[in-house]
């Protein structure tokens, strides 16, 4: 970087901290790779770059390889990499009807996992109880594998409207849960740990920007279809948050002004119709008119998404139609948001990602059909990498993201 003004030592400290990130965001995008090529792709000299890249292998954030010619010509060069045994995270989820927890190490490989459906009727404080349980199992799994390493953060994703300046959940219409401190419940039981909670398609989007189906793209546009319809949009790479960190709510658009009544407390959201139980009801109608089916043979309170996933593999013409209809009605929502923010990546997560064989072609239409061709030019539409587990590999995003951003000040909690 060219100095053009004389700095002073405080803006000597923040230059570090500043080139240190860009050495770790260098090598999450491009390791392996040699210190005279970070010195050429970040425009530093290689003195800098070797003293940075030495303190941040003393941190344990890097790691050398083994030395490699470049196509057999020149002197071998050592390769860096960040080192997956930096540390371990800790990343949770409660959905509606589950709790998915992960442990990984630094570079998101997963070192224990767990996912249990728990039924809503336990209420709040057991549901909490259970989620922190298995986060501390979580922790003792991370303690085993990674050794003296340390926790380096802790993220929690829910399905609902989050202040993420303290860490409340404000309300989250399907769990119909309303101002939960949840920041301060992980805070003391997990004391000087740095816990990040968001809404679960903000750290959705943010699980496939670092390591899913969205690296590379800078403009995406996340849904998160589930038993509500969440999304999130990144600009530039960083989440759009709005002015108070509720932007995204898409599922809560307004689509049919006299529809069906939405847990909001509005009438004819997007999500009324773009959810499993908009199947279930039109699969009960279908059966309710005499159309055959195989869904049939099930109680209406055992229907799941599988089920219907599976008739449809097997031809049954209601499944096929019910997945249709879900697919055509996410299409024109999404079409209408491609307009809207231009994006080069439309990508679906959520539970009816299972369903994506069925549901994508039909979104894929509706978009191409509906939407400003000189937008639908340019847009990439793909199913997230992590599926149901898009939420909790978010928030080892989020936990990661800060450690590439302030690899020199680990101890201060930042917000996502
Ligand atoms: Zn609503």
């Amino acid at each position: 970087m060219s100095q053009r003004v004389p700095f002073r030592t405080g803006d000597q400290a923040l230059v570090r901290e500043i080139n240190l990130s860009l050495i770790m965001n260098r090598l999450h995008r491009h390791a392996p790779i040699s210190r005279a090529a970070l010195a050429e792709m970040t425009g530093l000299n290689k003195s800098t770059v070797s003293s940075l890249v030495n303190e941040l292998i003393a941190r344990k954030f890097v790691r050398e390889l083994g030395a490699v010619s470049q196509k057999g010509i020149g002197r071998p060069s050592v390769q860096l990499e960040l080192n997956p045994h930096a540390g371990y995270i800790v990343s949770a989820e409660i959905g509606v009807g589950f709790i998915s927890v992960i442990c990984t190490n630094f570079t998101a490989n997963v070192l224990w996992e767990c996912r249990e459906s728990i039924p809503l009727e336990l209420g709040q404080q057991l549901i909490i109880e259970r989620a922190l349980a298995l986060m501390n199992n979580a922790v003792e799994a991370g303690k085993s594998a990674t050794g003296t390493q340390p926790l380096l953060g802790i993220a929690f994703g829910l399905p609902g409207i989050i202040d993420t300046r303290d860490g409340t959940l404000l309300f989250a219409p399907n769990l119909r849960w309303r101002n939960l401190p949840i920041r301060d419940i992980l805070q003391e039981v997990f004391p000087g740990v740095p816990i990040f909670v968001d809404n679960e398609s903000n750290l959705g989007v943010l699980g496939e920007y670092f390591f899913g189906a969205a690296q590379g793209y800078d403009e995406v546009l996340y849904i998160s279809a589930g038993i509500g319809l969440g999304g999130a949009v990144l600009h530039n790479g960083q989440l759009l948050r709005g002015v108070t960190g509720f932007a995204g709510e898409f599922g809560h658009m307004t689509l049919y002004p006299d529809g069906e009544a939405c847990n909001c407390g509005n009438r004819g959201c997007w999500e009324t119709r773009v959810s499993p139980a908009a199947m279930y009801r039109h699969i009960r109608r279908e059966i309710e008119r005499g159309v055959p089916t195989i869904l049939s043979a099930i109680a209406a309170a055992d229907l799941n998404l599988m089920h219907i996933v599976n008739a449809a593999q097997a031809a049954d013409q209601v499944a096929l139609e019910a997945l249709e209809r879900l697919g055509h009605d996410l299409g024109i929502g999404i079409a209408s948001l491609v307009n809207v923010f231009n994006p080069d990546l439309v990508l679906v997560g959520g539970v009816l990602s299972q369903a994506r064989d069925f549901i994508m072609p039909v979104v894929e239409q509706e978009i191409r059909a509906r939407a400003l061709k000189w937008s639908t030019d340019t847009v990439t539409l793909l199913p997230a990498k992590h599926g149901i587990q898009a939420c909790v590999m978010g928030g080892v995003a989020a936990v990661y993201q800060t450690m590439l951003s302030v690899p020199g000040n680990t101890h201060l909690p930042v917000p996502a």
